[in-house]
């Protein structure tokens, strides 16, 4: 015990006298003794070494330092595949902090500002901070959904229109057109916006769904704004020409029908799995995967990110209930089928530990499991190129040590020790009292 606060204290040191420079030295070399390290199925007894910011187990000539991690149990970092953080400098260190404390290093950006983006882009993506993959603009029809959220914060501050007047007014505002959205009604429309989507950027494509059983009649309504998504015919050749342009693709669906639209389509992700909030009025067959859909989702190796779970008390016993029933229902059967299955948040200003911690009283899913689908699987849906999500040779020195073992407790994914990411050790800012 000494022996880590003595390292805590050094590290807090490094931490201040680095301060200044937000580049770290990632060849500094490490050897992490007296760790348990999860191998995918149980955690062993291991030595590793971080040498330039990568793990080998092989003894490097010299070692800088030796971290005693004191029988913790080491784990890789956890993912969240659907937030809209990061977006702007608004918040952002308040963000990054939170995501580092939950051990949650690797985000996904499902629709943000272009402009946002830009704006933190020196503050994430280095080794003291989290990794962002970034949609940036999404693909939605005019008055679609993405529309009124963003021109809702720019006009009224607040995301979306309460009253008519309101409506009226976020209809007519274009603010953050062909930043936070483009307006893709024809194939004309992708024709002429194509290049300068593709010139934003994006790690990945984002389109939104929304109820598309009603789309022509919700189309031809003008008192309303945000209740409608791209015109399903659109959705094939919006991911052929993603696919040709080298994007995947990740699709905002709400219904079965907007999900059976996505996935004929060949999208790569669901960002949402339907019955993530079932109203009273909704009947369940609207929002409940079928045995085939859960096949053909896990033939087409579609991931499905559940999100958001964890809505907070304002969504009612009632709602509640549903939504779980729907959720755990869905879940069955798409683990049952083998999909690909992915942990996010869409709750602004928050990681997915909430979410998480929800999921697994639903007990779906094995400790195991969900230590797996979350610190292995979820990070796969990010980045897929990197050498991330395990704790083997030749991957990215990144992990959490925890004061208990995950899969005889779970709670324990909240009692993280240490930090390293990258073979960088975090430090995060001391907590003061309100
Ligand atoms: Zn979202």
């Amino acid at each position: 015990m000494r022996k880590l606060c003595a390292l805590l204290l050094l590290l807090l040191f490094w931490a201040q006298a680095s301060a200044q420079k937000p580049t770290t030295d990632q060849t500094k070399t490490y050897g992490f003794v007296n760790g348990q390290w999860f191998d995918g199925k149980r955690f062993r007894r291991r030595i590793f070494y971080s040498v330039n910011g990568v793990l080998t187990q092989k003894k490097p000539r010299t070692v800088d330092d030796i971290v005693d991690l004191a029988n913790g149990f080491v784990i890789p970092p956890f993912a969240d595949a659907h937030t809209h953080n990061f977006d702007g400098l608004f918040n952002l260190e308040r963000q990054i902090n939170s995501y580092l404390r939950d051990g949650v290093f690797y985000a996904k950006v499902q629709t943000n500002t272009k402009s946002g983006a830009s704006q933190s882009a020196a503050k994430v993506n280095v080794p003291t901070s989290v990794d962002v993959a970034y949609a940036h603009g999404a693909l939605t029809a005019s008055y679609g959904h993405g529309v009124e959220v963003y021109e809702g914060l720019a006009v009224l501050r607040k995301p979306g229109a309460n009253t008519p007047a309101e409506v009226q007014q976020l209809r007519q505002s274009r603010l953050r057109e062909n930043d936070a959205y483009y307006i893709i009604d024809t194939a004309e429309d992708l024709e002429r916006k194509w290049s300068r989507i593709l010139a934003a950027k994006p790690d990945f494509l984002k389109i939104y769904l929304l109820t598309s059983e009603e789309f022509e009649r919700r189309r031809a309504r003008t008192d309303t704004i945000g209740d409608r998504g791209l015109e399903p015919k659109l959705v094939p050749i919006i991911v052929a020409k993603a696919r040709a342009a080298g994007l995947r693709v990740s699709a905002h669906v709400d219904t079965m029908t907007d999900y059976r639209i996505a996935l004929a389509a060949g999208v790569d992700e669901m960002a949402h799995l339907p019955g993530y909030y079932v109203a009273l009025d909704t009947g369940l067959e609207k929002v409940l995967l079928t045995e085939q859909d859960a096949r053909e989702t896990a033939r087409r190796k579609v991931w499905v990110i559940p999100a958001p779970i964890a809505h907070g008390d304002w969504i009612g016993k009632a709602v509640r209930e549903r939504s779980d029933d729907a959720l755990r229902r869905n879940l069955k059967l798409l683990h049952a089928n083998r999909a690909r299955i992915a942990f996010g948040s869409d709750r602004y200003g928050s990681t997915p530990l909430d979410d998480v911690l929800h999921l697994h009283r639903l007990g779906v899913f094995t400790n195991l499991e969900m230590l797996k689908i979350w610190a292995e699987d979820t990070p796969q849906t990010i980045f897929l190129d990197r050498s991330i999500g395990h704790l083997r040779e030749g991957y990215e020195a990144s992990f959490l040590v925890l004061n208990g073992n995950p899969l005889t407790d779970f709670a324990q994914i909240k009692n993280i020790r240490l930090r390293f990411k990258q073979g960088t050790p975090i430090v995060l800012p001391v907590k003061t009292k309100p």
